[in-house]
């Protein structure tokens, strides 16, 4: 996988080199992985007055919280009517409010912190086919029926179009609650506000072993005794815990950043400045940087680590959407990891009393590992109730055994194919 996520990288702010660790540390909770999960986790513990330490493989932000399209999507990656079956109506309602607590997380950490991560909302779904278009009415009213959400309004392809240049989409659904930000300025910024509430980050400090019971854990050159571990290694955790893995898949998926496109050509392409996706079951997302380019993500690899050429591959698509930016070079092109449940919902456990871990957010991890972050905190602090409604959410293994990355790429071409169609 590519070491940087290419434009985030070039367009960071400024962050401190942290030490590797060495030799024994004690503290009270041990967090592994500096992504948006871990770096929240310890955040909110450290505000309870806990000690807590960070160990990051590499640097902070390096997983897909510095690489992602920074799109803030209000629910969940499954739609409620499924997430009702799936948990009840109860625990559906409980499970809307927390998703939207956490957009009022990612707002007070941005503001009380001063981030600067070009925050910005606005959301749109765009119809890639005329039959979608009630599907995305009828999510409205769902979402407004049965969980009291009033921001989001139905657009035909003209209302559409008055928010989105292009053409390619026959209407959509307009989400005011719904935005976007600068993923690795945001995760830099967690990680300063960490370390000002008394944190202590390690980079390029991998967890190499873990012993859960015991709640202690070693890298290459020092070892962690805590009271607690809590595992933030999301796509990337690999084996390190095999209990804690098993429900999640990771997927390859790439990014394209245009070269500046001038206020104006990017004024037409997006009036209203929103973040976008659109409703194929591959998906395409894009947005306007803070620097007028066009960010763009799609496609999911089950079966390669996603390395091609995504300048060509999500170049392709982009021009199917924007046939206007034909003339406009591809600067940047990167691949990350997102984890995934089979039923796309977040996955949160613990094994046994003292390892803690939240991840398998499907693609919507810009937004809920806020909550998951807070939801972390709380149970190691000793409230589980609101934690334990994302814990008892069922999740199934992945069909298929050994041979599950092939069976999910053949799924996928016949998506894609669908897509077509
Ligand atoms: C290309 C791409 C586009 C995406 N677009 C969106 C989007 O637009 N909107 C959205 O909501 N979501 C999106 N996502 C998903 C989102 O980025 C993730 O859900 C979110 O960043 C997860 O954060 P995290 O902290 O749980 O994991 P990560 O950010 O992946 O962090 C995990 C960290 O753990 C570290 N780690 C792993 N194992 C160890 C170990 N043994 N020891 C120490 N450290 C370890 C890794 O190095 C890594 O830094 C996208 C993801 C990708 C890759």
């Amino acid at each position: 996988m590519t070491q940087t996520s290419g434009y985030y990288q070039a367009t960071a702010h400024p962050a401190p080199r942290r030490p590797a660790l060495r030799g024994a540390l004690a503290c009270d909770v041990c967090v592994i992985g500096a992504g948006y999960t871990g770096l929240l986790a310890a955040l909110e513990l450290a505000e309870r007055g806990f000690r807590v330490a960070v160990v990051e493989a590499h640097r902070v932000g390096w997983g897909a919280s510095g690489r992602n399209g920074g799109q803030i999507v209000t629910g969940y990656s499954t739609d409620m009517s499924r997430v009702r079956r799936l948990t009840g109506a109860d625990d559906a309602r409980l499970l809307w409010r927390m998703a939207e607590e956490a957009k009022t997380i990612v707002a007070d950490r941005i503001a009380r912190h001063a981030i600067d991560c070009d925050l910005r909302w606005g959301y749109l779904f765009a119809a890639a086919k005329p039959r979608h278009l009630a599907g995305l009415a009828e999510m409205a009213e769902e979402w407004a029926r049965d969980y009291g959400y009033g921001r989001a309004t139905p657009l035909d392809r003209a209302g559409l179009a008055a928010e989105l240049g292009g053409g390619a989409y026959f209407g959509g659904l307009k989400d005011e609650g719904g935005g976007h930000l600068h993923p690795l300025n945001y995760a830099l910024g967690l990680a300063r506000a960490a370390e000002a509430a008394g944190v202590t980050l390690f980079e390029d400090s991998a967890a190499l072993a873990v012993d859960t019971d015991a709640a202690t854990l070693r890298t290459a050159q020092g070892e962690v005794r805590a009271n607690h571990l809590i595992l933030c290694g999301n796509a990337h955790v690999g084996r390190l815990v095999p209990a804690a893995a098993r429900r999640i898949l990771p997927v390859a998926t790439q990014m394209i950043a245009t070269a500046p496109l001038g206020a104006e050509r990017a004024r037409r392409l997006i009036p209203s400045g929103a973040a976008v996706s659109d409703t194929n079951h591959i998906i395409d997302y894009f947005r306007l940087s803070a620097d007028g380019r066009l960010l763009f993500g799609g496609g999911a690899s089950y079966w390669s680590d996603g390395a091609g050429d995504p300048a060509r591959a999500i170049g392709k698509r982009m021009r199917r959407v924007f046939p206007e930016l034909a003339d406009v070079a591809i600067e940047h092109a990167w691949t990350g990891h997102v984890a995934i449940t089979a039923n796309r919902m977040p996955w949160f456990g613990r094994v046994g009393r003292r390892l803690w871990f939240a991840h398998g957010y499907s693609g919507h991890g810009v937004l809920l590992t806020a909550i998951a972050g807070r939801l972390l905190a709380e149970a190691v602090a000793g409230t589980e109730e609101r934690f334990d409604v994302y814990a008892r959410i069922p999740h199934a293994p992945f069909p298929g055994g050994r041979a599950r990355a092939p069976l999910l790429a053949l799924a996928m071409a016949w998506y894609r194919l669908l897509d077509l169609l």
